[in-house]
């Protein structure tokens, strides 16, 4: 089952060598499709659930492709479900599926970095990978979500967007992926770490009433005026970008002490781009990125009622 969303995968541009000026989310997902040569004679479905530059992702979409998802997935002739999706929110769309269904078959998203026009066009390759990996991934033991890029198989735990434009633009932070598409063959290094999921129940409410969670930064010169300014506007959980290994600015502290007194949830993420957050009490860590975080902060929320 293909499911399509849009992005640059399905992007367009008026010339073949335009890699930046061009519009993203233009073409269906069954154009994307046949645009895959060795495609053609598979027993693939496709359905249009959105179609938007993934910049512009909404709760709603994700409520309704999560549906979609957990609805595909359930039926008995569906060995996995892929989707296609932009490259600028997609880790967050991948957490997301993967803390609400945690599905036992492979849910796999692909992308791209150069439009469908391009000379460089990169998702054919991408999407005819992501679908390998739907088809076979579960022999390998690979089930849940996973995203798929560059010839990569990153888990949704660990998959973010590294480079704003290069074709390998992907990693998998400190875990590294867990395989590889080598010439059409599948090369498990690890698995994919599950979770127990929070359910498509919690994610039932009108999305217009979901608690707001925001992300705030910590840096040089910070005030914490931002944060008491989400407090009075009525925000309910906040995480914050902090440096190092979980360190925030006193006076964004000192303004997060308000907000908890305030009843706001408030939780620390790092914004290095590699190494956890550690805890100089208990040395835990937390390898969660800010948006992660703030994904995990909503479903909390939700689940709250
Ligand atoms: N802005 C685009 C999107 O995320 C970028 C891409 O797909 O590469 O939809």
């Amino acid at each position: 089952m293909i499911l399509g969303t849009g992005g640059t995968i399905a992007g367009t541009a008026a010339s073949a060598d335009e890699a930046v000026g061009y519009q993203a989310a233009q073409l269906g997902v069954e154009r994307l499709v046949a645009a895959v040569p060795p495609l053609a004679g598979l027993a693939l479905e496709c359905e249009q659930v959105a179609q938007l530059n993934s910049k512009d992702m909404t709760h709603a979409v994700w409520q309704r492709l999560a549906q979609r998802c957990a609805h595909h997935l359930a039926r008995d002739d569906v060995a996995g479900v892929v989707v296609t999706h932009g490259t600028d929110t997609l880790e967050e769309t991948a957490y997301f599926l993967h803390r609400v269904l945690a599905p036992a078959k492979p849910l796999v998203l692909t992308a791209a970095m150069r439009p469908a026009t391009s000379m460089q066009a990169d998702g054919p390759q991408n999407l005819l990978d992501a679908v390998t990996v739907a088809r076979h991934g579960a022999a390998l033991g690979w089930r849940g979500v996973m995203a798929v890029l560059a010839a990569t198989v990153h888990a949704a735990v660990d998959v973010r967007k590294v480079h704003g434009w290069r074709l390998d633009a992907f990693d998998s932070g400190d875990a590294g992926p867990v395989g590889a598409v080598v010439a059409g063959a599948l090369q498990r290094l690890r698995d994919v770490p599950t979770c127990a999921p929070v359910g498509l129940g919690a994610i039932a409410r009108d999305v217009g009433q979901w608690p707001r969670v925001e992300v705030v930064a910590s840096h040089a010169g910070a005030s914490g005026r931002v944060v008491d300014a989400l407090v009075a506007d009525g925000v309910d959980g906040l995480v914050v970008a902090a440096t190092g290994f979980g360190d925030v600015h006193a006076e964004v502290l000192a303004a997060l002490e308000r907000a908890r007194a305030r009843g706001v949830a408030v939780a620390i993420a790092t914004r290095c781009a590699y190494g956890p957050v550690i805890d100089a009490a208990t040395r835990a860590v937390d390898a969660r990125t800010p948006w992660q975080m703030r994904i995990d902060l909503l479903l909390e929320r939700l689940r709250a009622g």
